[in-house]
């Protein structure tokens, strides 16, 4: 029993080893004596990471994605790498996880790129901007239209190796206690808006107010806001907004598909043997296909509670609205992208990638869309 027990052991660790092997031979062939001494440090070495993260413990799809990552790289190390999740504030403050991944302080992060624009503006981009691209687009982009080497370009500026983390499919543009018709309608309106979203409202007459996520319902029912925006219909339905808003408007213009990410420190990742970058940046795939179809999973059937359970209307911003939104954010993009060298390289790629797919769109998802919308 015991040499079966050793000999399974032992095909584990030389299966191991012969991964590294590989990895190490295709870097230094000459070197034959490294080949067999190095992997020996790879095998044994254990990592113990820890991930801060810009999400409450436990926030649904974000927090518990951020879990369930480390979850899965853990397995797929073998318990070779342990990752240890902080909700945001526990270890570092929500805002601060940038810097603390940045430092080495934290090895590892999860958020979200426009929390960052404070230190560098094209950021938003990489996650969403007003108008911006879907979630499938976004991928896209990312994936194979070029988006994510500028993102690892500027991310190694601060020492952070970026992948995407998820998505939460476009959002829903927000409760309100009255109409909203015409632009006029923003005027004087005080809204909890983030963002360049906050300041298409600002432009349009409104007042964008940053509540943060544990005060937005206090603030909403005692009308110290007249207006809020939060995610789609699971986190707004958790929240309780339906007892206290009459209307619930859609699309959320302001964040089309808002990407996520996991963030890791340069130095530490370019120091990891091949096959454990390689599994951090597969996990990275799998939180992200398993965040998007969470957050559409739920938002569907949560919109139907919404629905049954409370007296809310749900309703569409006309055309007319969208498009005057529309053309503000045109002005404070082109404003931000003359203003900023490295948002206009960015938004360069963005927008081409976006006006393309959009041309192919119309005939594929769009126009495929319409005909199944129309049936429901
Ligand atoms: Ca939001």
């Amino acid at each position: 029993m015991k040499k079966k027990i050793n000999r399974k052991k032992f095909l584990k660790s030389a299966a191991i080893l012969g991964m590294g092997a590989g990895f190490l031979s295709s870097c230094s062939n000459k070197d034959t004596s490294s080949d067999i001494a190095a992997p020996s440090l790879i095998t044994t070495k254990k990592y113990k990471w820890k991930m801060v993260t810009t999400w409450p413990p436990n926030f649904p799809v974000v927090g518990t994605g951020a879990v369930k990552y480390s979850e899965w790289v853990n397995e797929m190390t073998n318990g070779q790498v342990e990752i240890k999740v902080y909700g945001g504030g526990t270890l570092v403050p929500a805002l601060e996880v940038f810097d603390a991944v940045t430092s080495g302080a934290s090895e590892m992060g999860s958020g979200a790129s426009y929390y960052w624009a404070g230190k560098n503006p094209s950021l938003q981009f990489f996650t969403t901007v007003p108008f911006g691209m879907n979630a499938q687009q976004m991928n896209s982009w990312l994936y194979a239209g070029g988006g994510m080497e500028l993102w690892r370009e500027l991310y190694a500026k601060y020492n952070l190796v970026p992948f995407a983390g998820g998505n939460t499919g476009v959002q829903m543009a927000g409760w309100f206690n009255k109409e909203i018709n015409t632009l006029e309608d923003f005027k004087g309106l005080k809204m909890r808006i983030p963002g360049l979203g906050g300041k298409v409202l600002q432009e349009v007459g409104g007042t964008p107010v940053l509540s943060a996520g544990s005060e937005i319902y206090t603030n909403l029912e005692r009308g110290v806001i007249d207006a809020t925006e939060w995610i789609g219909p699971y986190h707004d339905y958790l929240m309780g907004f339906h007892d206290i808003a009459k209307y619930y408007y859609s699309p959320g213009w302001h964040e089309t598909g808002s990407n996520l990410e996991i963030i890791i420190n340069k130095r530490l990742y370019d120091g990891l043997p091949k096959s454990i970058q390689s599994i951090l940046e597969a996990a990275a795939y799998r939180l992200n296909a398993w965040a998007l179809a969470e957050f559409e999973a739920k938002n569907n059937e949560y919109l139907q509670k919404i629905i049954k359970e409370s007296d809310v209307e749900i309703r569409q911003l006309n055309s007319e609205v969208l498009e005057g939104l529309f053309q503000v954010r045109e002005k404070i993009i082109n404003d931000l992208v003359n203003k900023d060298a490295d948002s206009k390289r960015v938004y360069a790629s963005y927008s081409k990638f976006q006006k393309d797919i959009t041309d192919w769109s119309k005939f594929s998802e769009g126009l495929y869309h319409k005909v199944m919308t129309s049936r429901s």
